[in-house]
């Protein structure tokens, strides 16, 4: 196709921005539908990690739980509590049981407070930090056991600053209670529990403060803001030992199904390392961890999905890119061939509007074919018409040369008839009188008239009768002879020197030898008609052979052929003579028979004065024997 084919038209530049808009379009989508599913995966994965940290923490704890208890049914404890002021030895003994415990255990310590909160024995009691004999009164974990049988309490020790899970028991007797047991459970122990964890997770307590973290530098924070009130109570029981409390500075971005929250974790300085993202956003979720009034929250990256969501909506934008060029590209393709339908269609119309045309102008063809036939038919029909009358003419021309001639034949035949009349009257009186030589002499005489007489009323015989039309060899000199012998009378009667000049002794035409003569008769009579009346009377008949054709020339000392009649000397009709001398006929006929024997006729002025009247006729075959 032509160079337009590479051009975008404007219906398809907006095609273009259409489909760009689908292809972003389907990339959002894509990213959106993406995004929801992975978060949806996202939860669930966070859900089961939720559950398996707490299981794994709960179990944890429950190791040490009982620990406190069993301890009251240790007779030696309980007797160690029921005794108000008890012996040395008694405190040792349970001080190296607890110490035996404490080490197998793992724990952190483990002692016993009397009725008032004062630690009475204790694991540590080698060391210089001993609690024994602290005042311990203060912990919520005590007054927790004195007053509802055990405490959970997560702290940080007075004495060294540890941080631990205290789990306390009351130890009673019938008479009611008597003290408590405590077990510190170290972080350690419960961290155990978390080292395979693959997501950033938190214990936070009742306060919003971080007991346990996968993160290292989350511990001690703070989930919210503390007020100043809530400080000055963790002072007064001494419950984080005068740590910093920094919020953690959880942003909470959106609530999620199932409890879950979509949050950012700030970035830390300085930055953290770990093995899984810690900064960015989060899908947060949280469970209580039973039995305690902890939390336990895992965040679950959003990282992973984003990028997933992000591949995805790039592949789903190129595929939706790449159908829609495929779609631009049929369209392209429909439009092309649409355009070549509709020239295909145009050449058609062309086609069939030229055929249409074509048939019109073939019946218009037929029609002027038809009419120009007809045409012919009528210009023939009336050549034959004019044939008729021109040879209806010639005959009246003739009849009209007749009438003339009458008067001279009868002139003609008068004086031999006269001479026959006295010839035989003079042989008839020799005869009787037996002079026979002189009345032979006579009937010779006689026998030369009527040969003569016999010959005038041949001529004129052959002149009357009508041509057949076929044409013969014809001998000029013999043509000429007979036209002047017809107009002998005038010729005489005129004194008109005669002068014939035939160029060869025979000359022969190939035409109608009555036709030829009448012609000749015409010319000649005109020329005499031209010089009626003159003293020098010359007619000249001058032939001679010119290529095929023979040249006859008629020539006249007459006044020559003034210039306004030139033009109408063949026009039939046209005369200048004197009513009744002609009838204007003569030139036509003659210029009408010459032309039949396929010749020509033409009358000019002689340079030297007078008329010359040119005839060319076709010139007979080279054999004359076929005359
Ligand atoms: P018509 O002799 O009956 O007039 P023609 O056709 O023979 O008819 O001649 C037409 C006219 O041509 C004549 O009237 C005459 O004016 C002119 N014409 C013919 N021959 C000659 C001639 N030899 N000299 C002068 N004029 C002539």
């Amino acid at each position: 196709m032509p160079f337009q084919k590479h051009l975008l038209n404007v219906p398809s530049l907006v095609l273009v921005l259409v489909f760009a808009i689908l292809a972003v379009n389907a990339a959002m989508l894509t990213f959106q539908y993406s995004m929801a599913l992975g978060l949806e995966d996202l939860q669930a994965t966070g859900r089961h990690r939720l559950n398996l940290y707490a299981t794994n923490l709960e179990r944890e704890i429950d190791k040490y739980a009982y620990f406190p208890t069993t301890l009251g049914l240790k007779r030696d404890v309980l007797e160690l509590v029921e005794t108000p002021s008890p012996g040395r030895a008694q405190v040792q003994e349970v001080n190296e049981y607890l110490e035996q415990l404490n080490e197998r255990a793992g724990t952190l310590s483990i002692y016993i407070l009397d009725r008032a909160g004062k630690v009475i024995a204790s694991s540590n009691w080698r060391h210089e930090d001993s609690f024994v004999g602290e005042d311990l009164s203060f912990r919520p974990y005590f007054r927790e056991a004195m007053t509802r049988g055990s405490g959970r309490f997560f702290g940080i020790g007075t004495t060294r600053s540890e941080p631990g899970y205290y789990l306390s028991s009351v130890l009673a007797n019938s008479q009611g209670a008597l003290g408590a047991a405590v077990v510190k459970i170290g972080l350690k122990q419960l961290e155990k529990s978390w080292s395979t964890v693959e997501a950033p997770a938190l214990v936070s307590d009742e306060n919003g403060v971080v007991i346990l973290a996968s993160v290292p530098g989350w511990k001690f924070m703070t989930l919210w803001p503390l007020d100043d009130a809530a400080r000055r109570a963790f002072d007064q029981t001494q419950q984080y030992n005068r740590q910093a409390l920094h919020p953690l500075g959880v942003v909470d971005l959106k609530n999620l199904d199932n409890g879950a929250r979509l949050v950012r974790l700030p970035k830390t300085n300085p930055e953290m390392v770990a093995m899984f993202p810690v900064t960015g956003e989060f899908v947060a979720q949280t469970q209580v961890l039973p039995g305690t009034p902890w939390n336990i929250t895992v965040f679950s990256s959003q990282d992973q999905i984003r990028r997933n969501a992000a591949d995805r909506s790039l592949l789903a934008g190129v595929v939706a890119g790449f159908l829609c060029i495929l779609a631009l590209m049929l369209n392209e393709r429909r439009r092309h061939l649409n355009a070549r339908l509709a020239d295909r269609e145009a050449l058609q119309k062309a086609y069939d509007e030229l055929e249409r045309k074509v048939a019109e102008r073939t019946v218009d063809l037929s029609s002027a074919n038809i009419r120009l036939q007809q045409e012919v038919a009528e210009r023939i029909q009336a050549e034959r018409t004019l044939r008729a009358a021109q040879d209806e003419l010639v005959q009246a021309g003739k009849l009209a040369v007749i009438g003339q001639l009458a008067a001279s034949v009868a002139h003609e035949l008068n004086q031999p008839l006269a001479a026959l009349r006295t010839l035989s009257g003079n042989a008839r009186k020799f005869l009787a009188r037996g002079n026979q030589d002189t009345a032979s002499s006579n009937l010779e005489r006689i026998d030369g008239l009527v040969d003569r007489m016999g010959t005038v009323t041949a001529q004129l015989k052959s002149f009357a009768r009508k041509s057949s039309g076929t044409p013969q060899v014809v001998s000029i000199r013999r043509a000429i002879d007979n036209a002047l012998f017809l107009l002998q009378q005038r010729l005489t009667q005129a004194r008109v020197e005669t002068r014939v000049d035939l160029s060869e002794s025979e000359l022969y035409a190939w035409c109608d030898a009555n036709r030829l003569e009448q012609v000749l008769v015409n010319l000649a009579g005109n020329a005499l008609d031209a010089m009626d009346g003159m003293d020098e009377v010359v007619l000249e008949l001058v032939a001679c052979r010119n290529g095929d054709r023979v040249r006859i020339q008629v020539r006249d000392r007459g006044p020559g052929i003034p210039d306004d009649v030139r033009p109408r000397l063949f026009e039939p009709f046209f005369t200048t003579k004197e009513d009744g001398r002609g009838l204007g006929l003569g030139l036509a006929i003659s210029a009408g028979i010459v032309a039949d024997f396929g010749g020509s006729l033409s009358g000019d002025r002689h340079p030297d004065g007078g008329a010359v009247f040119t005839l060319e006729i076709p010139a007979a075959p080279e054999d004359p024997s076929n005359e």
